[in-house]
Parts: C-alpha cells; structure tokens; sequence
C-alpha cells in the first residue's frame, strides 16, 4: 500500500516536472548555412587528436594538436566564449559552464570527446582528416566522437544567436581528451572537480548506440533507437602455468606447461557464462526477438550474458626446446546481474589447478541502470521522435555493447543515457574504428537540430516567450512494455 502511494505519488511529481519544463514555442533556427556547417565540421577533423596508448613504443600523442583544437573552437564559436563560462580541465579537456537563472534545478551535462583512435592512412580511399565528397563528410572522428562535440557547440551557438541568452537549468558541456584510452585524464578529472564544486547533475547524455537501421538484424524493418540505460563491465586477465622439467624436446615432461594451459582454456571456453534471468526487462531491444533469434545472432546473444574470449596466448621460443611456462590472456565482457567476484570465483573453479596463477589487468563492475521513466528520459525520447519522426522508430531501453566515459560519472547522477542521434547502416558502424568513417552532411545537420531540440525541450529559456510552456504531445511511457520499472503502469 505505501509503495503504491509513493508510485502515484511519484508519478505526479513527474508530470509536473515534466510539462514545466518543456517548451515547444521556442524556435531557434540555425545561423550559418548549410556548407558552413560542413565545412567547420571538416575542419574539425584535421586535427590529428590521436589517443594513442601509454605503452605504445612507436607513437607518442601529439598535444599540440589538443591545443590547436581548443583555439579551433575559440574561434569557430566566438558567441560560447564569451557568454559560457570555460574551464581548462588537467590542460587538455574542456568544460563549458552555462550558467542557468534557477540554481535549484540540478544542471544537465551534455558528455563527449574529441580524442580518436589512429588510422592507417593507406587503407582509406578518402583523407583520413576531413574530406566533403558525394555529399558526405569523412574522416576520424565523425561518428567517434566529433559530431556530438560539434553538433552540441553548433547548436548552442545557434541558441544563443537567436539571443536566448540565459537557460534556466544550467547545462555543461564536458569535452574529454583521452575516452579512447579509458578517459582516466580527461572525464575521470572533470568529473572530479564536479565533486569538488558539489554538483549532482539532472542527467548526463553521452555517445552511445546509434540507430539501427531497418534490417540492422536481418529481418527485422523497423529502426530501433536503442538508448544506452546501462553497460557491461569488464574483467581482462593473465593466466600463467608453469611447470620444472628438463626443457629438451627429447625428453619432454607427461604434462608441459602448454599443455596445462591448454586444459584450463579449453574448460573455460566450453563452460559459456548462462544467460541473466529477466535481462529483456532491462534490456527491451530483445523483447523484439524470439529466444532462436537471439541465440543464433552473436550481437543479441552477447547482450544476455558474461561473454568469454581468448584473445592472446603466449609460450616458447623455438621448436625443440619445452618452455617452463605459458600464458593467455582472456576478456569477460560481464553483464548486469553477475559481478567482477562472481565470474572470477567461476573461472578458478572451472580450471582448479595450482599449477596455473591468474594475473587481473583491469576490471570494471557492470554500471548501475538508469531508469526510462525520468523525465530525462522522457525528454530524450519525446526529441527523438520530433526530429527523427519521420521514420518509423522505436525508443527503446537497453545496454550499450561498449563501455564509455560514463563510468567516472556513476555518483554524479543516476540517470545516464547514452545515445547518438545519427541513422546508419551496419557498414557506417563498421567503420567507426575501421577505414573510410564518415557521416552524410544531411546527417550531421540533423544532429545539430537534434541536439538543439533536446536543449530547448530540456527547458524554457528565461528571456524566451513564456506563454507556452506545457507540450501536449509529451506522452509519458508510451513505449515500455513488459519493464522493471513500469510497474504495469504504462
Ligand atoms: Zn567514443
């Protein structure tokens, strides 16, 4: 009875909260043409802001580039400059402050980065840093992770072209340097100097899944917004097995350390991980597909379990001479529901042999879930289906298959989604760390005018017409059926 109070309760709370603050009469169109637009974002992709890894012995990352970076946007957005307050955040990563009239209201964050992975400039067909051809942009960066950094600056550019001037929510823009080695630099820090400032924020919007198109999944026609609500965690380690005997080939040991490895990975890659009880509740993307579907298709079946790979083995020198030791190197992909000790705890069983030592490398806990029934949530479907209406999508929660910046972020707020408004096909995806990146111009100017809408709707501005404010069309959990957290409500 008081948990039903407490739900009707609220579920008023949030329809108030939501109505007020979304406003359909402001109308901000954008300032710059159509081939400025592209342009500045192909400019954008000349800097060679290449995260390489720490260990790499062969290439060092350039910071200049960073910095030339930063003057890019000091002069691309002059407007930003000197309206929203900057912070340099550890020299390379970039915080923009717009101050809101309505300190009570917890800010937004708008997340993403402009580091890219490296490129090898022989296998694309296209310059690797910024090239318009056929009407398409290419180059590093454009869907990892530039287009949000610059359809976030272009649009607020745009907003405050138009004079809004001063939001009422405070809104950051959190721009890290280093997400493609593991943000430690970059979100780790800005995040950081949010705790020292004691911000909680409303909700963080971050890169994440993309739509999938029609037929993504063979079969399956209609276009899936998939909004990231949680991620994997992760556990990478190093088995080692080592054994005394003489090292002569002639006269080799019963069992040789090759030989004992090879056991334990044979065990463990034959043992898969079971699937999560009630993961399509969490993850509605597979309420749309039968349990053959999923099973039979690698991306749907990954999405119900800890995942194993092999992915390095390690042993010997030469063909005639037995090696003392041997090793491999694994990944678990761990799913909400099982924890970094459960899937530890699992393997050592599985393997039970003294013989071999396990070496962990990096590990993450999968992240908490964020619920689809905030308003921020609300707000991001509601702005989904007013700029990508047109098609027939589906917003729907569930997990992203790869880790982001959010982690550093998961006691700032609880509400983190992780989405990029851009409609590709699986071969745009491939590219993403792959040759020939790239997005179609109409694509990128539909981002700006998404993300302008998803700032506008996220509240009225103070200097803006105040005579609407309510939107009608916003309907609450239009879409969530069979869910965790509907409680047979929708
Ligand atoms: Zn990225």
């Amino acid at each position: 009875m008081i948990f039903k109070f407490f739900f009707i309760f609220f579920l008023i709370i949030l329809i108030i909260k939501t109505t007020e603050s979304v406003d359909s009469s402001v109308n901000v169109h954008l300032t710059k043409s159509r081939a400025e637009l592209a342009s500045s974002f192909k400019e954008s992709l000349s800097f060679k802001t290449i995260s390489f890894d720490k260990d790499d012995q062969n290439n060092k990352i350039d910071y200049s580039e960073f910095l030339r970076f930063h003057i890019f946007l000091q002069n691309k957005y002059p407007l930003i400059h000197k309206i929203l307050k900057k912070t340099v955040i550890n020299k390379y990563s970039l915080l923009f402050e717009w101050t809101g009239s309505d300190k009570t209201l917890k800010p937004l964050l708008l997340n993403s980065h402009y580091d890219v992975v490296p490129v090898v400039d022989s296998e694309w067909a296209f310059n690797p840093w910024g090239e318009i051809r056929n009407d398409n942009i290419y180059g590093r960066g454009t869907i990892d992770n530039k287009v949000v950094l610059m359809a976030t600056m272009e649009s607020i550019e745009a907003i405050l072209a138009n004079n809004y001037t001063q939001p009422i929510r405070t809104i950051y823009l959190c721009f890290g340097h280093d997400e493609e080695i593991g943000g430690l630099d970059g979100h780790r820090m800005i995040a950081k100097h949010f705790r020292e400032i004691s911000v909680k924020a409303e909700a963080i919007f971050d890169e994440g899944c993309p739509f999938l198109a029609s037929n993504f999944i063979q079969g399956f026609e209609d276009i899936i917004a998939g909004v990231g609500v949680f991620e994997k965690g992760y556990l990478f380690y190093k088995l080692t097995s080592r054994i005394n005997t003489f090292t002569h080939s002639a006269i080799p040991p019963q069992e040789s350390a090759i030989g004992i490895l090879s056991k334990a990975l044979s065990k463990i890659e034959s043992n898969p991980f079971a699937p999560v009880e009630n993961i399509e509740k969490k993850n509605q993307l597979l309420q749309f597909f039968n349990g053959e579907t999923i099973k039979s298709n690698p991306f749907l079946n990954s999405m119900t379990k800890t995942t194993t790979a092999l992915s390095m083995v390690q042993a010997g020198t030469k063909p005639n001479v037995i090696p003392t030791t041997a090793s491999a190197w694994v990944s678990h992909r761990i799913i909400n529901g099982n924890s970094i000790e459960f899937v530890k705890s699992r393997i050592l069983d599985l393997i039970n042999d003294t013989r071999i030592t396990m070496e962990i490398e990096a590990f993450l806990e999968p992240s908490p879930i964020s619920s689809p029934f905030t308003t921020a949530y609300q707000i991001l479907k509601q702005t989904i289906y007013q700029q990508f209406g047109g098609y027939n999508v589906k917003v729907v929660p569930t997990q992203l298959m790869a880790n982001t910046d959010t982690r550093h972020y998961w006691d700032i707020t609880d509400n983190i989604y992780r989405f990029i408004p851009i409609v590709g096909n699986f071969m745009d995806f491939v590219s993403i760390h792959g040759n020939n990146e790239k997005i179609s111009i109409d694509d990128y100017i539909k981002t700006i005018h998404f993300y302008k809408k998803l700032i506008l709707n996220f509240q009225p501005f103070s200097n803006a017409s105040s005579s609407n404010h309510i939107n009608k069309n916003l309907k609450i959990n239009d879409y969530c059926p069979n869910s965790i957290y509907s409680n047979n409500k929708s």
